[in-house]
């Protein structure tokens, strides 16, 4: 039986990779939406859907998701913080996959700078590079912001220890700082780059997505695995059986 999505932001890079990839994999998209579309027409005939679209529209499709009882992928970043824990409250009322990433290699990435973060200690100054296209519309990158967690959670320091960036006469840097610098340019798809220095030797964790269709597969791969599960916010280590 064909597996049917309804895919939110159509249009967009991301869209158009997610419909290349369903081809691909036998998936239909029942339901192509864009800004000014009424998915809600549409939804009751797809069995997941699946967002890659602006911040500022998550919000409807999650609720139109919810109250038709549809599992959901949410791959849309740059969600101010508070929006997205009340759209993470939202979300676990059906099954639901969000993560910043759906590449396999990130979500590796994701694992060893854990285990790095655990292994080096705070004798490692831990910086966070990424670099996306220049049409790229949030900074910095939801992947990006993913590996800060993991070391802010793996050192047990809070969100102000994070630098975005740094100018002028910035002073030593203290061991609790987690840097986090965002290039934009050209039409990269997506580096992140994690340095652990020390004084006589550096470490770097570095992934290179070079095609869009790492994470469209990997959106299609999740929104078959909620189908079924129990409501719950879900990530890719979820989906990869990472954890
Ligand atoms: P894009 O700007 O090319 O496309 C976004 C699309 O969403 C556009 O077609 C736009 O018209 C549409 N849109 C805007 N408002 C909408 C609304 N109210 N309803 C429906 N559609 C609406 O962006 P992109 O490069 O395709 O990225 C989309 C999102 O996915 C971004 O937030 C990006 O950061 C994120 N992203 C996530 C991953 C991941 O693996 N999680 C990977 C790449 C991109």
């Amino acid at each position: 039986m064909s597996f049917t999505i309804l895919l939110n932001g159509a249009k967009g890079r991301m869209g158009q990779a997610i419909s290349a990839a369903a081809h691909e994999m036998n998936i239909t998209v029942g339901a192509a939406c864009d800004a000014g579309d009424k998915p809600a027409a549409s939804i009751a005939a797809c069995d997941a859907v699946v967002d890659f679209s602006s911040h500022s529209a998550t919000r409807a499709i999650l609720e139109l998701a919810v109250a038709h009882g549809k599992p959901i992928v949410i791959g849309t970043t740059g969600h101010p913080a508070e929006e997205k824990k009340a759209l993470l409250r939202l979300a676990a009322q059906v099954p639901c996959v969000w993560a910043g990433n759906f590449s396999v290699g990130v979500n590796l990435l994701f694992a060893l700078t854990r285990r790095a973060t655990a292994v080096l200690g705070d004798d490692y100054d831990a910086e966070v590079v990424e670099m996306h296209h220049r049409f790229k519309k949030d900074a910095p990158s939801g992947t990006a912001q993913r590996l800060l967690d993991i070391i802010l959670e793996e050192r047990k320091l809070s969100e102000e220890s994070l630098r975005h960036g740094r100018k002028g006469i910035t002073g030593e840097r203290k061991s609790s700082e987690v840097g986090i610098h965002a290039l934009r340019g050209g039409d990269v798809v997506g580096d992140h780059t994690v340095i652990f220095a020390a004084l006589g030797e550096r470490i770097e964790l570095v992934h290179k997505a070079s095609d869009r269709s790492i994470f469209a597969r990997g959106a299609l791969r999740a929104a078959q695995w909620a189908v079924g599960r129990k409501a719950g916010v879900y990530d890719m280590q979820d989906v990869l059986g990472l954890r």
